[in-house]
């Protein structure tokens, strides 16, 4: 069977839980060594069981990807591993509270944009000369619907999504000649562990939610992560500073009939 990551080295963040953990699995089952981090390190341990135990191709990271030294460690921790670095998924994120402008929190709004963004910026800026040192590659960051429209109550996650898609396509574009390119998903209503429990507490909202997508459901982590496994493949050779939507028909926008 052909894989489509075999002898090839791919690095994950919030690899311990939802989309990050069926990353790092997809990952593993199409041939790939995978460097997993997050600051969960049960969910990373749980990770790296789910790939396969006393597997030599899963290496964990206990870190917070908003620290430049910890992330920029890692990295470096992978080069001299793993000698190399193809394809990089900067993913860990988180919500932060759902609250209007005006009670927002600046500590919050400050960890939101740290946790989101700064560690997308800090993960590129560790990847690229590695990757650059491998003869190229991919790296595909994850955005979120709210890169493209404005919840209320989410200022800061839709400031630090919308930023991670900025991000993405500068440095699609001073990369591009070096052999690497750089894609975003915006993932939509995704049931990782965060969602199910909050669905679970809140059911007439979630059931609400879910009647909102066209397609009548939320995303399997396995489905978003697919469609970035795509993207840093080599069937999407050509691809490179897009942001991939993959939600169901979420942001689709009109009516039905
Ligand atoms: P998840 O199940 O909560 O997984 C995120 C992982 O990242 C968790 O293990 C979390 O650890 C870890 N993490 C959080 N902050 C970190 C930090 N500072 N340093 C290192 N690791 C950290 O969430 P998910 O739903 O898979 O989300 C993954 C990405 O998809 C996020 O960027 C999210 O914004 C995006 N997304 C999700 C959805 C959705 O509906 N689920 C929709 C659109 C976009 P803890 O368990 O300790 O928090």
């Amino acid at each position: 069977m052909s894989q489509l990551f075999a002898k090839k080295v791919a690095a994950i963040t919030g690899a311990g839980s939802g989309i990050g953990r069926a990353l790092a699995i997809g990952l593993a089952q199409e041939g790939a060594t995978v460097h997993i981090a997050d600051r969960n390190a049960e969910g990373l341990a749980e990770t790296a069981e789910l790939i396969g135990a006393g597997d030599a191709r899963a290496f964990m990271t206990e870190l917070d990807v908003s620290s430049e030294i910890q992330v920029g460690s890692w990295i470096e921790q992978i080069g001299s591993t793993s000698g190399r670095l193809d394809a990089a998924f900067n993913n860990a994120g988180i919500t932060g509270p759902a609250l209007p402008i005006e009670n927002y929190p600046l500590e919050d709004f400050q960890r939101v944009i740290a946790v989101n963004l700064q560690s997308v910026f800090l993960g590129m800026k560790y990847q690229i000369p590695l990757i650059k040192r491998s003869g190229g590659g991919a790296i595909v960051n994850t955005a979120s619907v709210a890169a493209l429209t404005g919840p209320g109550g989410m200022s800061a996650y839709a400031a630090s999504k919308h930023g991670v898609h900025g991000l993405t396509r500068v440095a699609a574009m001073e990369n591009a000649v070096h052999g690497i390119r750089v894609n975003a998903i915006a993932p939509g209503w995704t049931e990782t562990p965060m969602v199910v429990a909050n669905s679970q507490q809140n059911p007439g909202f979630a059931a609400l939610a879910r009647n909102a997508i066209p397609a009548k459901r939320g995303g399997r982590p396995e489905e978003i992560a697919a469609a970035a496994i795509w993207l840093a493949s080599n069937a999407a050779s050509y691809v490179t500073g897009h942001m991939l939507t993959v939600d169901g028909g979420m942001t689709i926008g009109g009516f039905e009939l």
